[in-house]
């Protein structure tokens, strides 16, 4: 039977490329280079609420670091360091490789050190802390919002939450559309290299983790401002559009079950990691040449106003009344 310091020997400790001291010891050692900041953030997943217990353990480990990586994107800061606390119901060798493989995949990508963590037995719950750097005043804050800036997401709205409800049964996504929406709810993609770019352009910057209105929510309230969106130019799948063409074509706009069920999977649904960000209005066309340089959409779906408070403007120009903002855990 391997020791939890074998387990940790081989399923997590890997060649550092900017760490003073890793795995091993009591503790880590780092550096932060000149001139930057260390930003700091931390995200649990757990079984059973955030992923399901017999999920597939290389998308598990791609994740639970993806979903810190996205935390420093959202902050304009470069991710660096990471360390993983993990508590495994059992020892089980084929379960760890994958898990590993999945974590250091995403490790590779965005070239963080796994630096150090701990090990424990108990039920499979998943604990990610991650540092990263970013010039001193630089972060981009949820508190600096502007009246009159524009309001950008990018990637695509309601994606995970398409892939979950397929998985659920609540609707059937074609095969296509399922490929590209269960990527986005199991190996999302961290949009590093735009929150990077962000720190000379946003104003303010959230990760979608919670859903679209939720997450923007957060930047309003933390700002003191509020804002108008409109429904038509929320960034979404060529699913949803097909789904949403038929709501806006009523004349009453979106009123029956189904049509919320759509537009609280665009408007509301978790797990996408796209950053909503805001922008003074003379950064516009400086935001679309980043896009394409990018080569990622990013959508301008509408403006900060001084009323505080959320509307978005439907199809026809109506307000919605809608009151399912995001998902809340003690709700
Ligand atoms: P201690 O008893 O000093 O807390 P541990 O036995 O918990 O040390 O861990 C030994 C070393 O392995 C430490 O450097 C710790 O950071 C690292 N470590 C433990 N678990 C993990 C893990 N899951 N991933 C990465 N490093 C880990
Ligand atoms: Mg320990």
């Amino acid at each position: 039977m391997a020791s939890e310091f074998d387990l940790i020997a081989q399923y997590f400790t890997r060649p550092t490329h900017h760490t003073q001291l890793g795995v091993g010891d009591d503790a880590a050692l780092i550096s932060i280079s000149p001139g930057m900041e260390l930003a700091i953030s931390a995200d649990m997943l757990v079984a059973g609420t955030h992923f399901f217990n017999d999920a597939d353990a290389y998308k598990l480990g791609w994740k639970s670091l993806a979903v810190n990586v996205s935390d420093m994107a959202a902050m304009g800061a470069n991710p660096k360091w990471a360390t993983l606390a993990i508590a495994l119901p059992e020892l089980n060798p084929a379960w760890l490789a994958e898990f590993s493989r999945g974590f250091f995949a995403c490790a590779d990508a965005f070239n963080i050190d796994l630096i150090g963590g701990d090990t424990t037995r108990g039920p499979l719950t998943i604990s990610v802390q991650i540092m990263g750097e970013v010039p001193i005043g630089q972060a981009i804050k949820r508190s600096n919002a502007n009246v009159g800036d524009e309001i950008w997401v990018s990637g695509h709205c309601g994606d995970a939450a398409l892939a979950l409800a397929h998985i659920q049964g609540k609707l059937t996504l074609p095969v296509d559309a399922l490929a590209s929406c269960a990527e986005a709810l199991h190996t999302p993609q961290p949009r590093v290299a735009l929150g990077l770019a962000l720190r000379q352009i946003a104003s303010s910057a959230i990760d979608i983790s919670d859903g679209l209105l939720a997450d923007l929510g957060h930047i309003l309230e933390r700002s003191n401002v509020g804002a108008s969106l409109m429904l038509s130019r929320i960034p979404h799948s060529a699913y949803l559009a097909d789904k949403l063409a038929g709501a806006g074509h009523r004349n009453e706009g979106v009123a029956n079950t189904h049509d919320n069920n759509i537009l609280s999977m665009l408007l509301a649904g978790g797990d996408d990691y796209e950053l909503c960000f805001t922008a003074p209005i003379e950064k516009h066309a400086e935001i679309n040449s980043l896009s394409e340089k990018l080569a990622l959409p990013l959508s301008c779906i509408g403006r900060i106003t001084a009323n505080t408070g959320l509307i978005v403007h439907g199809f026809n120009d109506e307000t919605l009344d809608f009151k399912e903002t995001g998902f809340d855990h003690f709700s």
